[in-house]
C-alpha cells in the first residue's frame, strides 16, 4: 500500500468495501510514474458476491419489478448527473490513462449520450405477433437476459463501461463490472454516480482487478452472459470460459484497420481524419486506421502527414497536449519492440521511433508519433495491433489492389476510404470485409447510435446501437390457444 493513499473500494451490493483478502494494487499516473491511488482488488470471493448481489437483485429487487419506462427515467438521470460532474470526471480520466483532456471531455460526453440513448429505449423493447392460424395467438417477449459481466480494458474506461452497462441495465439486466488494472477509477465513479440517481443496490457492480479477476467473472457459473472488451488472446479465454457453462459471449478485440488514401482525395479533410482516427489517445484504439494505403500518385499526403506530425504536441494527459502518454511502461515497451521489430523487417521511419528526448517527458510513458514506410502488408509491423501512435504506409495502384490488401488481415474491425469518385467509395463500401466503412468520414469513434464490432478475429456480437440490445435480451415465444377452439390447436 502506498503511504499518504486512501483506499479506493470495491463497489458492491450498493456499497464499498475493501477486498475480502486485503488486497489492493497502485494506480500509477503515467505521464510522470507517481502513484495517484491506491485500489482495492477484487479476488474470487468479492467476485462471488458481486454475483451474489447481481443475482439477487435481478430476481428479488425493486430492479425487477421496476416498470420499463420509470428504468429509463433513471439512466436519463445518470447521463445528466455524468455530464454535471463532467470536468471532474474528465480530469480523473485524464490522470489515469494519459489521454489528452479534451479528448477526456468527450469521452465523459459520449458516456452520457449511452446512458441518455438506451434510457429512451427502456420501454420500447417490444415483441411481435405471429400469425399461425385461427384459434392460436402467438406472440413474443423480450425479456432481461440476466447477470451480465462485463470486462472492460484500459484504453476507454469511462465510455466502455457506459457502453456495455447502459444497454444491459436499460433491457432490465443487472451488471458486474469488471475494469482493467490500469484504469479502474472512473468505473467507479460511474457506479457511484448511479447509486447516487437512485440505481438499487446490486444493480451494478465494479471490481477493480487483473486477469484472475476476470477469470473468475467471465468462467462464473451463476453469470447469464459475457461482454468482453480487449485483446484476441484474452477474449479467446473468456469466450472458451464462458462457453463451458454455456454462456453466451459478445466479444470486441482488436483491429489493423486500413485507411486509404486515392489521389484524387480531400487531402485537407483526411489529414485531419488521419490524425484523428491513428493518433487520438497516443494510438490506443480499437478501430484506429493504423494502416495507410496510399494510392501511388499521392505521396503529397504522405509529406503533409510528416510535416503535421513533427509539429503535434506531446506531453501530460491534463495539459491537454496532441499526444499523451500511453497508459503504462509495459504498453510503451511493447510499442518500442515492435519499433525495433519494424527496423528489422526493412522499414524506413519517417518521423518518429521511439520515445521523446525532452528531458521533462523523461519519467513518462511516452513514444512519438511514428511513421513506418518501406514495409509490405505481409510484414508483422503491418498485421498485428502495435496499440501505440505508429502509422504504417503501404502503396496501391487502383482499387482492386487496396481491397485486396485492406482485405488482406486476420481483423475487420474499421476501415476508412477517401475518394471523390463514388463508383470507388461503393466498391470498396460493398468489398470491405470489416464491421464499419467510412467514407470520407471518421464516424465509428464517438457516434452511440451506430452498431460496432468486428470481422473476423475483431470478434463478434454488437455494440452500441439498437443492435447492442440483441446482447442483453432473450426472446420468448408464447402461443395461446382459444378454448373454444380446441379441436383446432394441435
Ligand atoms: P487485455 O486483453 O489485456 O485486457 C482486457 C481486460 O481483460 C482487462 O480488464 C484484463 O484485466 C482482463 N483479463 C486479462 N486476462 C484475463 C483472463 N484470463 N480472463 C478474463 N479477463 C482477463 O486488453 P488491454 O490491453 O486492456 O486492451 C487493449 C486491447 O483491447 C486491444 O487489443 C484493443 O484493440 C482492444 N479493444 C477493443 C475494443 C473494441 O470495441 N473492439 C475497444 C477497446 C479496446
Amino acid at each position: 500500500m502506498t503511504a499518504g493513499l486512501e483506499l479506493t473500494e470495491l463497489l458492491i451490493d450498493g456499497k464499498r468495501t475493501p477486498a475480502a483478502d486485503g488486497r489492493s494494487f497502485t494506480v500509477l499516473d503515467p505521464s510522470d510514474g507517481t502513484a495517484i491511488a491506491q485500489v482495492a482488488l477484487a479476488g474470487q470471493a468479492d467476485v462471488d458476491q458481486a454475483v451474489a448481489a447481481a443475482r439477487a437483485a435481478f430476481t428479488g429487487s425493486e430492479w425487477a419489478r421496476m416498470r420499463p419506462a420509470d428504468r429509463g427515467r433513471l439512466l436519463f438521470r445518470i447521463a445528466e448527473a455524468i455530464r454535471y460532474q463532467g470536468e471532474r470526471l474528465a480530469r480523473l480520466e485524464s490522470q489515469d490513462v494519459g489521454k489528452p483532456l479534451s479528448q477526456a471531455k468527450a469521452d465523459v460526453e459520449a458516456a452520457a449520450r449511452y446512458f441518455e440513448f438506451y434510457a429512451g429505449v427502456a420501454d420500447k423493447l417490444g415483441g411481435t405477433t405471429i400469425p399461425l392460424r385461427p384459434g392460436l395467438v402467438d406472440y413474443t417477449v423480450r425479456e432481461p437476459i440476466g447477470v451480465s459481466a462485463q470486462i472492460i480494458p484500459f484504453n476507454y474506461p469511462l465510455q466502455n463501461t457506459a457502453r456495455g452497462s447502459a444497454p444491459a441495465l436499460a433491457a432490465g439486466c443487472t451488471v458486474v463490472l469488471k475494469p482493467s488494472p490500469e484504469a479502474p477509477l472512473t468505473p467507479l465513479e460511474i457506479g457511484r454516480i448511479a447509486l447516487e440517481c437512485g440505481l438499487p443496490a446490486g444493480v451494478l457492480n465494479i471490481v477493480p482487478g487483473d486477469g484472475e479477476t476476470g477469470a473468475a467473472l467471465a468462467g462464473h457459473p451463476d453469470i447469464d452472459q459475457v461482454t468482453f472488451t480487449g485483446s484476441v488472446a484474452t477474449g479467446v479465454k473468456v469466450a472458451q470460459a464462458a462457453a463451458a457453462n454455456v454462456v453466451p459471449s459478445v466479444t470486441e478485440l482488436g483491429g489493423k484497420s486500413p485507411f486509404i488514401v486515392f489521389a484524387d482525395a480531400d487531402f485537407d479533410l483526411a489529414l485531419s481524419a488521419v490524425i484523428g482516427a491513428s493518433f487520438s489517445n497516443a494510438g490506443q484504439m480499437c478501430s484506429a486506421g493504423t494502416r495507410l494505403l496510399l494510392q501511388r500518385g499521392a505521396e503529397e499526403f504522405l509529406d503533409r502527414l510528416v510535416a503535421k506530425l513533427a509539429t503535434l504536441r506531446i506531453g501530460p494527459g491534463l495539459s491537454d497536449p496532441d499526444i499523451g502518454p500511453l497508459v503504462a511502461a509495459r504498453q510503451r515497451d511493447r510499442v518500442l519492440t515492435y519499433l525495433e521489430l519494424a527496423r528489422q523487417e526493412g522499414a524506413v521511419v519517417r518521423i518518429g521511433g521511439g520515445s521523446p528526448s525532452d528531458p521533462a517527458l523523461a519519467d513518462g510513458y511516452y513514444i512519438e508519433p511514428t511513421i513506418l514506410t518501406g514495409l509490405t502488408n505481409d510484414a508483422r509491423c503491418a498485421r498485428e495491433e502495435i496499440f501505440g501512435p505508429v502509422l504504417t504506409v503501404l502503396e496501391f495502384d487502383d482499387a482492386g489492389q487496396a481491397l485486396d490488401i485492406a482485405n488482406d488481415s486476420p481483423y475487420g474491425l474499421s476501415s476508412y476510404v477517401w475518394t471523390r469518385d463514388l463508383d470507388t467509395a461503393m466498391r470498396l463500401a460493398e468489398g470491405i470485409r470489416a464491421g464499419q466503412v467510412s467514407v470520407n468520414a471518421t464516424g465509428v469513434g464517438t457516434g452511440v447510435e451506430l452498431p460496432f464490432g468486428g470481422y473476423k478475429h475483431s470478434g463478434w456480437g454488437r455494440e452500441k446501437g439498437l443492435e447492442a440490445l440483441a446482447g442483453y435480451t432473450q426472446t420468448k415465444n408464447v402461443c395461446i390457444g382459444f378454448p373454444s377452439k380446441t379441436s383446432d390447436n394441435r
